[in-house]
Order: structure tokens, then sequence, then C-alpha cells
């Protein structure tokens, strides 16, 4: 029997796995690892002279322009304080318009002068690094001959430490503009976004009474769904490795429909991997909190407490590299991609989302009488309006060509952006178009009928898994995001959108005058109650009745990233991100446009290897297999047995089938129409069909072709040997 080496490979590594001591948690706590590399307050306290710091957090807590004069000070302080622990180069780290993390390193050394070097680290070179930057997407907004870009040292997010066996790296979070001070990043607009909304949330507070108001910072802790699957099987589909998603596979003949994977007992190497990825994110002082089994075989899940949201965007990505890095080492491959394996659950990033300061607090916080407190609902209120009024705006950010194979799928949020608040607020909402809200529904408490087992406090509301944007007690979960992407356009546009909706209510509210103030926020609660409540839906986002009342509630369904896309550059998007001064419309013409490239790019890529494997793996399989049959067939007849030729006839009807379909594909990436967004048209109805086409026609030659001669890993090894 010849089985394929990458199954031997896979089952030899998930048998002879032993555990071997990578963490020493019980050496040093996991409270002594935190922040252990990040130059964070405490670090900053004991190394900087008083004044400076006071400068420096100044800025960091106020958002006020960082006083030049400390620029040397700090950099001397960081640079010796990376010296101290093994440094040997310096990065600023970035998010260009990819969606991933880029840096470039620079070395400390400097050459003396004398035949030797020493280390150097200026103030200049904290704030500011000049990456050529000509091959990062800038959608037209940069021709190739005025590269320069710049990067700006983010004061706000704290510098850390990558250690690797051979050295350790000091990594600078940085903003990243164009020469002409256009932004290519995700990181400017994310703080951007963030000082509209102090601003408008601080106009809200004051009409509120509040004196003492610090800085209103959006909260964001994102819950990272991802698969781990052995690395050997990886490595042998070329699928996984150029798409990071199978192309092929037939369907296994198990499942998730045991629910036998969630919240499982996750297995031990797998454990031993969370361990380690966890110790790491701790030395960066990434808060991760929770780990467990998702739904979907090998699927897992890893979420932080959440942090100040421009912290939380840049420990996101730091999740993510770290996941993926991490995995190597223990013969795993982590897949980010939103839909690695057809019929089995695809990876989200839940994106929970607040705001709030240290003196008023959580500013989502309904307290235990919603209908009373209405400065709750007030900003309450700011999200509805925001995300009714914007709804294409938060399905455009979350759009791609690998998040569309989620959305809307079975296990995924619609494409519908709808809010789900729970049966308590559903409820006090209903009751404030009518005028003020008068009760609000008790949550009560639980009895598990054993005397022995503790009373329950009941939460007002269930939960609801099918809603792409939920209040979840103290907070809005935007499911939608994609497990792959930066958190940074959804959290902007929340944040701009949300300081839109307090700018319009604070503007109502300063204008009332004659009016008592308790009744002139019950007006415009009243008002938003009625005009925006379409948003709210606390049914089944799933079932095909919400799709035709979405539709008579106007809300839009923008199922494909081709649909949603031109959303971001629409003139109510750039009305508001203008306003704000969050992105102009050439910035925001300039992301559509790399919307439709990074599209066009996906489904190329994706339709060069269904191409590639088809013709040099499937085929010649199906071809072999075809030969046997028909020597078979040809051998039993000169023996004078009756043959049956129905698999032959079978297997040669899938093999022209196949080379048909072929012809087809290359048929259609033959036509090139003239504009960026008429090819993602092309590409999503005419070229990605053809390419389920073919897989079809493969996935059916897999049920019917010898297992030791099929050219790659099946869904069955890739899921279940682990
Ligand atoms: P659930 O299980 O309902 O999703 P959790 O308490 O596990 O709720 O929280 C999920 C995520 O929401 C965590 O990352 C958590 O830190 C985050 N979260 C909690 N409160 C806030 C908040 N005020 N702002 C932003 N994120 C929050
Ligand atoms: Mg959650």
């Amino acid at each position: 029997m010849s089985v394929s080496p990458a199954r031997l490979a896979a089952i030899s590594a998930a048998n002879n796995y032993r555990t071997t001591n990578t963490v020493a948690f019980k050496e040093s706590h996991s409270a002594a690892l935190y922040g252990k590399n990040v130059f964070n307050d405490k670090v900053m306290q004991a190394r900087l002279p008083k004044a400076v710091y006071r400068s420096l957090k100044k800025t960091i807590d106020t958002g006020a322009p960082l006083d030049g004069s400390t620029a040397d000070i700090v950099a001397t302080a960081i640079k010796d304080w990376a010296l101290e622990r093994g440094a040997t180069h310096y990065s600023h780290v970035f998010q260009p318009l990819t969606g991933l993390t880029a840096e470039k390193h620079d070395s400390f050394l400097e050459p003396d002068g004398k035949g030797g070097a020493i280390a150097e680290f200026s103030g200049k070179q904290l704030i500011q690094g000049e990456p050529d930057a000509s091959s990062f997407p800038s959608g037209g907004i940069r021709a190739t001959f005025e590269a320069r870009g710049y990067t700006a040292w983010d004061v706000t997010s704290n510098c850390y430490l990558v250690e690797n066996a051979n050295g350790v790296t000091l990594c600078i979070p940085t903003a990243f503009v164009s020469w002409t001070g256009e932004v290519l990043d995700h990181k400017t607009p994310i703080l951007r976004s963030m000082k509209a909304l102090d601003e408008q949330a601080r106009r809200i507070l004051k009409l509120f009474g509040h004196t003492n108001i610090p800085m209103i910072t959006a909260t964001a802790g994102p819950e990272q769904e991802y698969f781990l699957i052995d690395r050997n099987f990886y490595l042998s589909r070329p699928d996984l490795l150029s798409a990071g998603r199978t192309l092929f596979g037939a369907k296994p003949p198990k499942g998730q429909e045991f629910e036998d994977q969630y919240f499982g007992v996750i297995p031990d190497r797998v454990l031993a991997y969370m361990h380690e990825c966890e110790a790491e994110m701790y030395k960066l002082g990434i808060p991760i909190k929770t780990r467990h089994n998702e739904v979907a075989p090998s699927q897992y899940e890893i979420a932080p407490i959440y942090e100040n949201a421009n912290v939380a965007a840049d420990h996101q990505q730091l999740t993510m590299i770290t996941l993926k890095r991490i995995a190597r080492k223990y013969g795993l491959e982590c897949l980010l991609h939103e839909k690695p394996f057809a019929g089995v659950n695809g990876s989200g990033k839940h994106l929970n989302w607040s705001l709030g300061n240290s003196a008023q607090g959580n500013l989502l916080d309904p307290g235990s009488t919603p209908h009373e407190n209405m400065q709750f609902l007030v900003f309450c209120a700011a999200v509805i309006r925001a995300v009714h009024r914007h709804a294409g705006l938060l399905r455009a950010v979350v759009a791609s060509a690998s998040n569309d194979h989620r959305l809307g799928a079975n296990e995924a949020p619609p494409a519908i952006i709808s809010i789900f608040l729970g049966e308590q607020l559903a409820d006090v909402f209903e009751q404030l178009k009518k005028g003020k809200a008068k009760s609000s529904k008790k949550a009560g408490t639980m009895h598990l009928g054993v005397d022995s087992l503790p009373v329950l406090p009941k939460d007002a509301g269930d939960r609801n898994r099918t809603s792409p944007f939920a209040f979840t007690g103290n907070k809005f979960e935007y499911r939608a995001v994609a497990a792959n992407q930066s958190i940074g356009a959804p959290l902007s546009a929340l944040n701009t959108i949300v300081a839109e909706s307090l700018d319009y209510i604070a503007t109502k509210l300063e204008k009332a005058k004659g009016k008592k103030f308790e009744d002139a926020v019950a007006d415009v609660l009243t008002e938003i109650a009625t005009e925006h409540s379409a948003v709210i839906f606390n049914g089944n986002g799933y079932s095909e009745e919400w799709h035709q009342e979405a539709a008579r509630r106007g809300l839009p369904n923008l199922k494909t990233t081709v649909e949603a896309v031109p959303v971001i550059a629409a003139k109510q998007t750039v009305a508001a991100y203008e306003k704000y001064g969050v992105l102009t419309r050439r910035e925001l013409e300039a992301r559509l446009e790399i919307a439709y490239e990074q599209y066009c790019k996906h489904i190329k890529v994706e339709a060069n290897l269904v191409t590639e494997m088809a013709t040099t793996k499937y085929l010649p399989a199906a071809i072999r297999y075809q030969t046997v049959l028909a020597d078979n067939v040809a051998s039993l007849k000169a023996a004078g047995i009756p043959a049956d030729a129905k698999l032959l006839e079978k297997v040669s009807g899938l093999i022209a089938d196949l080379q048909a379909e072929l012809g087809k594909l290359s048929d259609l990436r033959a036509i090139h129409p003239d504009t960026l967004a008429k090819e993602a048209a092309h590409y999503c109805h005419e070229v990605l069909p053809q390419l389920v086409a073919i897989r079809k026609i493969v996935d059916s030659l897999e049920t019917v072709c010898p297992d030791d001669s099929w050219p790659v890993p099946t869904y069955e090894e890739m899921l279940f040997i682990k």
C-alpha cells in the first residue's frame, strides 16, 4: 500500500508529539512575564527625568502635542533599555493598506570614524522614519517616482522588544503617510477618529453636567478565531500555501454535526502551543484572557481583555503574527483565512467596542434600570442612529474576497447590517417611540433546583449569535469583522460614524434652549427611536424571512465585496470622514481602489491555483486511474469475463467535464474589462462561479479515485489528524 507522504508524516507528528517544556510558568509566573518586553509606564517612570516623564505622559493621556525637546531624552532612555536587553536593531512598525504589519530594521550601530562603532539612537530617529514606500498600495495616491513615505512615532502605543533566538529588535509603533501627507495606513484614521469621538462625547457629557472629563477613548476587545492543522498537510496543499484556503476537497464523512468540538477538551499539542503563544503575548503586554475550542473541527479562539482601541489594534496585529509564528514550532500551521474549509464554520473576528474614560466609566453601561439612565440612552441611541445611517459602510469596511465566503453563509452573520439590542433595551426603545420610557424589564434570578448550587443572576437579554452587530451588556459586538483583517478600518468607521451622531445629538440639545434638559433629551431619543429603529432586529439573522423583512425596511443587503466597497467613497461616507478630519475624499477613493485591486488579485491567484492544481495534479491522477480501469476492462474481456465499464465511464465523463470547464475558465480569464470596478465584477460574477464549477468535478473525482494515489491531503486528514 502506498499512502501519501504528507499523511504519514502528519500521523507520525501527531502520534509522536511529546510535551516539551518550552514555557516555564512554574518558575516565572505569568504576572512576572507580563509586559516584560514593553517600554511601559512603569519603565518610563523609572528611567526618565521627572519633567520628561510628565510631558510624555501628558501626550499619552490627553493627546497634547509632544514637546520636541523631550524626544532626544526619551530616545536615549529607550535605547539604553533596549540595549541592556540585547537589542541590536530598531524598527518603525506600521500598518500599510495591505492589512499586514510592515517593518524595516535598522541597526543601532554607527561607525565612530576610528575603526570602531557606537550605538546611536536620536530623538529624530525615534520620531520619524523614511521607508522606501513605493511598493505599498496607495490607490493611485503616489506614483512610484515619488516613492517617499514617512513613518511617525505613535507616542500612545508603547515601544516593545521582539525576541528571536539570535537577537532582539526594538519595535516602535508608527503611523505611515505619503510625502505629500496623505494617509497610507490603518493607524492614522484610528487615532483621528478617536480624537473626533472624544470631542463629541465630551460635548454630551458636559451637557449632562460633568465637569471633570478625562480623555474619552474608544475601547476594543477583538476575539480572534483561527484553525490549526498539521504543517505537513499545509505544505502539501498549494491552495493553502498561496490562497490560505482550500480550493478543492470533498466533504469528509464527519464534519461538525456532532457539535463535539465547541468548548471541547483542548488537544495536548494545541494547548502547549496556546501556552507558548500566551507567554509570548504576555511579554508584549497583550492582555490575553480567554482560549477555547471553536465550532468547526480544529478551530480555536483567543480573546484579550479590552484596551484603548488604538493599542488594541496594534496588539491584534501582534496576536495574529504570534499565532502564526509559534505554530511552526509545534509542527502546526495557523490558518487565519475566513473560510479555509468549505462545509464547516469559517473564522471571524468579533470586535467588541465601547467608549469611556476613567471618571465617567464605560459610557455604554446601562446600569440595572436603563430606562432611567438618560446618559446611557443618548450614547446607545447615537450608536443606533450611526449604524442605521451607515449600515452599508459597516459592511464595506469588512468586505474582502475571503470574508465573502463567510458572511451570509450558514454560520456567520448575513451581509445585512442590523443591531441586536436584547429584550430589555429593545423594549425601552419601543417605549421611547411614544415618549419617555417608564420601565425596564427585570433580569431576575435563576434557581437550579438543587440547594447546593448557587442562585444565578440572569442577564436581561439572551445572546444572539446571528446578529452582525449585537449589544452584549455594556458594549457592542461587531461580528462581521474578518478573521484575517486589521481591525483598523472597522474601528475607525465605527468611531467616525458614532462621533457624527453624538455631534448631531449634542447640537440638538445645545440648541434646545427654552426646554427643560430632560425633555430635550427625551425628544431626541424619541426622534431617533422612531426614525432609526428599522436597524434593530432581535430575531434570527440567518433566516430567509429576515432577508425579505430587511428589504422591506430598506436596509442594504450588499452580498459581495463588489457590491459593498463603493460605499467606502460614497457621498455620505466622505461627508462624515471629511467633517471629522479622519480621511479626505481622495484618501477614501484611494482605499476604494485598493479594495478593488486586492479583490481582483485574490481571485486571480485562486484562478491560477485552480488551473495549476487541476492540470498538474487532479487530471493526471484521474487519467492514471482511467487507464487502470480501461486496462482492467480490456483484460477481463480478453479473459472472457463480463466486464462492467460503468466506473470507467463515470471517471471518463468527469475527466471530459473537467477539461471542458478548465477551457471555459481560460476563456473567461482572457476577458479584461476596462475599469477596476468592472474587472472586480467580472471576477466576482464570472470567474468565481467557474472556480466552483471546477471544484465540483474534482471533488466528485476525489470520491471515486483510489485514496492511495490522490495527490493532496483530504479534508478528513487535515481536520481530524491532530
Ligand atoms: P462575550 O462572551 O459576551 O463575548 P466577554 O466578557 O467574554 O463577553 O468579552 C468578550 C470581549 O469583549 C473581550 O475581549 C472583552 O475584553 C471585550 N470587552 C468587554 N468589555 C468591553 C468594553 N467596555 N469595550 C470593549 N471591549 C470590551
Ligand atoms: Mg463574544
